[in-house]
């Protein structure tokens, strides 16, 4: 979770840049108010299992950001917290399986599918990858992202755009992205030697 917020902090300009032609200018802004939010309660009061950590990590996004994407990655990071349950520690393979279902619950609330324009253009992608490698989903999630420049918007504000929506990448697929990059830096550092 810190190395997504810091991840938020570097790009939360890009990614109101790419809310601005097909959005309202505040995917950055959302999520860096989210992820502070998160960083500030994950200190606040440490939770003592990895279920725990994402569980209030998903909460306080869901408290904190008005915008579609607080209650979307609120959900992707809490059903996943609550698939891990209150294991002190879980394996890769747990952690792949409990994203996965977090995905699944973020399709569920939006309403969206691949090919839609959203974040979950990355994410599915992203988690599919994760039986590979954790390097294998960022460079998924990364190319799904990319992938959404041709694509007219389906969900969210951006399909209110209709065909003026093509042409411009999404933010929300770009901060899964972000995300998963983020999951596999840490995974990296702590299996370095
Ligand atoms: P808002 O659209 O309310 O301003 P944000 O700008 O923070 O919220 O987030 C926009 C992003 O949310 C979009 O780029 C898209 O990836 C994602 N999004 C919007 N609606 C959906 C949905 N129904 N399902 C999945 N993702 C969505
Ligand atoms: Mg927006």
């Amino acid at each position: 979770m810190n190395a997504v917020t810091a991840s938020v902090e570097r790009e939360a300009d890009r990614l109101t840049e790419l809310d601005s032609p097909i959005g309202d200018a505040d995917h950055g802004s959302n999520l860096l108010r989210g992820f502070l939010a998160v960083r500030a309660a994950l200190e606040a009061q440490p939770p003592s299992s990895p279920g725990a950590v994402l569980q209030l990590a998903g909460r306080t996004l869901i408290g904190v950001v008005g915008g579609a994407s607080g209650p979307l990655y609120g959900t992707l990071l809490r059903r996943t917290g609550k698939e891990l349950g209150d294991a002190a520690e879980v394996s890769d393979e747990e952690l792949r399986k409990a994203l996965y279902a977090g995905v699944g619950a973020v399709a569920q609330l939006g309403g969206a599918a691949p090919g839609d324009k959203t974040m979950l253009d990355a994410l599915v992608p992203g988690v599919g990858a994760l039986s590979t490698s954790y390097r294998a989903a960022a460079v998924a999630a990364e190319s799904g992202a990319l992938a959404t420049v041709p694509l007219q918007a389906r969900k969210g504000r951006a399909s209110y755009l209709g065909e003026r929506s093509i042409g411009h990448q999404d933010p929300g697929a770009t901060s899964a992205a972000l995300l998963l990059a983020a999951l596999a830096d840490t995974a990296e550092a702590v299996d370095a030697p």
